[in-house]
C-alpha cells in the first residue's frame, strides 16, 4: 500500500506543475475536446484537459469559441474514422473566421497511420499525434502560437498526468495501454502499440488521492487489464516493493492490485475492463470476491466456434471459456457476466454461428455487445482472410443474438423483483434518480437530486430488459 508521504509528494508535484505551467502561459484562450470511442479514450481526454487547463486555457463546450480543438479519435470501425474525417473537415471551416485556430487529431488514428494516408485526408489539421505524445502539447502549442504557452513539457509518461475527472464520485484509472495479443481483427496493437504497464506506485497514488477525495467508484482500464504486470521501479519486471507484505495473492499482479485497492476506505466499488480469458487464473477469480468488487465481470468471447476463435487468434477454445465461466459462478454464484461477440467473421458458417448461439445459452450472459465484422486495414485478418459473409447475413445473425440477449436479460432481471440492491446514483432526470447496481444494471427510482453521488438501497418492484424500477428503502 502507498503511504501518506507519497501522497504529499503527489499533491506537491501536482501543485508545482499547475503553478509552473499556469505562470508561464497567457490567459483567455479556450479549448474544446471531442472524444470518440472507448472509456480509455475518455480518460485520455481527461488527461489532455488537465494539460490545457494547467496551461491556463479555459474549457468551452462550444467549438466555435475555441482557440484549440482536439479530436480524440477511435479506429475500431471504419465508420468511427469516417466521423473524424468529417469533423476535421467541418471544423476547418472555423479557421476562415479565426485563422489562429489550432486543430489537433490524436488517439488511435495517428497511432496506426504508419503510411500517413489518413493524415493526408485532413490537410487543415495542425497537430497529429498518437496518444502517448500528448505530453508534448505545451511545447507544440507554444510553437504554433507563442501567446498560448512557451515552455517545455514536465512529465515524461502521459499515464502519470493527472486527469481532470468528469465526475466527483466515479473515476477511470488507466493502468495499462497497448496490447501484445494481435487478435486478427483488431487494430489496437497497431494504434496503441504493444503493452505498456503503468507503475504500481503511480496507480496507488492516484487511487489514494481519489479515496481522500471520497470517490466512491473506480474503474481500472487496460486493453488486457488482468495481464497487468507491475513494472519494477528500476526497470524490468516485477515490482516487489510497492505491494503490501500481507497481500494474500502471490502470482497475479492484477489480483494483487485489486486487493490493494479494496483496502481503501471510501472507495466502495471497484470495477475493471477488459480482462482476457487466458489470464483468469485462480487468484484472479478469487479476487472477484473481494468485498468492494462490483458484482459484474465483462469477459469478451467474440465467438463460440473453435474455428473462428482460432482464426481470430483468441488463444483459447470454447470449452475453456465455458469452464472459466463455471469456475467464476462456482466462486460467486450471483455475479452478472457480460461479453462481446463478433458475428460474420471471415468464413463464419451457419454451424459456427450456431456454436456461438449455443455458447451464449450455456453461459447465460446478462449483457452482450454484438458487432457485425468489418475489415480494418492493416490487421492480420485484412491480409489473410476473405470477408466473405454477406452484409445481410451478418445483420441476420446480429438480430438473432440481439433477440436472444433481450429475452435472456429480461428473464434474468425478474429475479431482482423484491430484492433490495445498492445503487450508485449518477443522474437525476425529471424527479427520478438513475444509477447502477453492483451488477451494472440500470436502476430508476423516485428521489431527489441530492442523492447524486450517493450509494442508496433500493427495493426493486419491476424489471424490464434494460432497467430495474424501485423505491428507496
Ligand atoms: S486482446 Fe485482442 S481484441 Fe483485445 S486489444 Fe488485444 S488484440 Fe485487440
Amino acid at each position: 500500500m502507498i503511504n501518506d508521504t507519497c501522497l504529499v509528494d503527489y499533491h506537491l508535484s501536482y501543485i508545482m506543475y499547475h503553478f509552473l505551467v499556469s505562470a508561464m502561459c497567457k490567459k483567455n484562450y479556450k479549448f474544446h475536446i471531442i472524444t470518440f470511442g472507448c472509456q480509455m479514450n475518455k480518460n485520455d481526454s481527461e488527461r489532455m484537459e488537465s494539460i490545457l487547463l494547467n496551461m491556463g486555457l479555459e474549457l468551452t463546450d462550444k467549438p466555435e469559441e475555441a482557440d484549440v480543438i482536439l479530436l480524440n479519435s477511435c479506429s475500431v470501425r471504419e465508420t468511427a474514422e469516417a466521423r473524424v474525417f468529417g469533423y476535421a473537415k467541418n471544423l476547418a471551416e472555423l479557421k476562415k473566421d479565426k485563422p489562429h485556430l489550432i486543430i489537433g487529431v490524436t488517439g488511435c488514428m495517428p497511432g496506426r497511420d504508419k503510411d500517413g494516408k489518413m493524415r493526408k485526408k485532413m490537410p487543415n489539421v495542425d497537430l497529429y499525434f498518437p496518444t502517448e505524445e500528448m505530453i508534448n502539447l505545451p511545447k507544440w502549442l507554444g510553437e504554433l502560437n507563442p501567446d498560448l504557452c512557451a515552455m517545455d513539457n514536465l512529465e515524461t509518461d502521459y499515464l502519470n498526468l493527472h486527469p481532470n475527472y468528469k465526475s466527483n464520485f466515479q473515476a477511470f484509472v488507466t493502468i495499462q495501454t497497448g496490447c501484445n495479443h494481435f487478435c486478427t481483427y483488431c487494430v489496437v496493437p497497431f494504434a496503441r502499440g504493444t503493452e505498456g504497464n503503468r507503475s504500481l506506485k503511480s496507480i496507488l497514488e492516484e487511487v489514494k488521492n481519489l479515496d481522500q477525495r471520497k470517490y466512491k467508484e473506480i474503474t481500472l482500464l487496460g486493453q488486457i487489464v488482468n495481464h497487468y504486470i507491475a513494472p519494477h521501479p528500476s526497470g524490468g519486471q516485477t515490482d516487489s516493493e510497492n505491494f503490501s507484505k500481507n497481500n494474500p495473492y502471490k502470482k497475479n499482479d492484477f489480483a494483487k492490485l485489486l486487493w490493494e485497492i479494496n483496502q481503501f476506505e471510501n472507495i466502495k466499488r471497484v470495477h475493471f475492463t477488459a480482462p482476457h480469458l487466458i489470464y483468469m487464473d485462480e487468484e484472479m477469480i478469487d479476487a472477484l470476491t473481494l468485498p468492494n468488487q462490483v458484482n459484474y465481470i465483462h469477459l469478451p468471447v467474440q465467438s463460440g466456434s473453435n474455428e473462428m476463435l482460432r482464426k481470430m487468434n483468441r488463444r483459447h477454445d470454447r470449452d475453456f471459456y465455458i469452464d472459466v465461466i463455471k469456475k467464476i459462478r462456482d466462486k460467486k454464484p450471483d455475479i452478472a457476466i457480460g461479453t462481446d461477440i463478433i458475428v460474420g467473421f471471415c468464413g463464419e458458417t451457419e454451424q459456427d454461428f450456431s456454436d456461438t448461439v449455443d455458447l451464449y445459452k450455456q453461459c447465460d450472459f446478462d449483457i452482450s455487445y454484438h458487432a457485425q465484422y468489418s475489415v480494418r486495414s492493416g490487421t492480420v485478418a485484412s491480409k489473410s482472410f476473405k470477408d466473405d459473409v454477406e452484409k445481410s447475413e451478418k445483420k441476420r445473425r446480429w438480430h438473432i443474438l440481439q433477440d436472444l440477449m433481450e429475452k435472456i436479460t429480461f428473464e434474468k432481471n425478474q429475479k431482482f423483483i423484491g430484492q433490495t440492491i445498492s445503487v450508485l446514483v449518477d443522474n437525476f432526470v425529471k424527479g427520478r434518480c438513475l444509477g447502477n447496481s453492483k451488477e451494472m444494471k440500470l436502476v430508476s427510482f423516485s428521489g431527489d437530486e441530492s442523492l447524486v453521488g450517493q450509494i442508496v438501497n433500493v427495493k426493486i418492484d419491476k424489471a424490464d430488459t434494460w432497467i430495474l424500477w424501485g423505491g428507496v428503502v
